[in-house]
């Protein structure tokens, strides 16, 4: 349902993100993108929703060619798609639940529907009882559990997350890994850039590292490998 051929990343600085990246990733699999700062993780991650394009090579994601998808397009493509950032990007002056109520309403979704279906996401991360208050009441962990609610809520088949748990300790962390768990669980694909060598290296998955823009281990069960 992902997958590169050749993929290549020049930015309009020269500098080369990612070079002959070649990868499938199944439906339903959960993958870890691990590797140093400036590796490519990042490029690699948003080239997956179409934030930036390759330069050279295919992508493939949910049976759409990217590199011949028209700027037009992207909207529709991205709703197939949840993303969670390292920093939440949550609209600061929208409650809990219009945040996530937001990337249902912009698909024209029946407000009765909308409603119903914004409730059942926020009961799944635990937020339920959190639904009319501000990101700004909420702890990082509350506000990552959202950003994951607004991601699913129009039951993508892949999330895609940068460092989820980039600025949560580590019992929050901890947290917000159970609930991508459960995500994965019940059928969507997980892709997640992470640091995080104590989770890589407990909740075992596929592991994808990336060094210098080029893919060094691809590995089924892997570690994160990396002394620190
Ligand atoms: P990682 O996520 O592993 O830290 P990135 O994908 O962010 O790596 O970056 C890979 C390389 O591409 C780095 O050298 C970085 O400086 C460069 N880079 C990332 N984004 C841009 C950009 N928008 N313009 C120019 N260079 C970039």
């Amino acid at each position: 349902m992902i997958e590169m051929q050749n993929v290549y990343k020049k930015y309009p600085n020269g500098i080369i993100a990612t070079n002959d990246l070649n990868i499938q990733i199944k439906q339903g699999e959960f993958v870890y993108v691990v590797g140093p700062s400036g590796a490519g993780k990042s490029t690699f991650i948003k080239m997956i929703y179409r934030e930036e394009k390759a330069t050279q090579g295919n992508i493939m994601v949910n049976g759409i060619n990217l590199s011949k998808l028209k700027n037009s397009r992207i909207p529709y493509f991205r709703r197939q798609i949840g993303v969670v950032f390292q920093d939440f990007k949550l609209l600061p002056t929208l409650t809990v639940f219009e945040n996530v109520a937001f990337a249902m309403e912009v698909i024209e979704e029946q407000p009765k529907q909308i409603k119903q279906r914004v409730m059942e996401v926020l009961n799944l991360v635990g937020l339920k009882h959190k639904a009319r208050m501000l990101p700004t009441e909420l702890s990082g962990g509350e506000q990552q559990r959202v950003s994951i609610a607004r991601s699913i809520v129009n039951t993508p088949k892949v999330v895609i997350a940068d460092e989820p748990t980039g600025n949560l300790d580590p019992e929050t962390s901890w947290e917000i890994m159970n609930i991508l768990e459960e995500i994965n669980t019940r059928g969507t694909t997980v892709v997640m850039a992470t640091h995080n060598r104590e989770i890589v290296n407990t909740i075992r998955h596929r592991v994808i590292a990336i060094e210098g823009g080029r893919i060094v281990r691809d590995e089924q069960r892997g570690d994160y490998g990396y002394e620190s």
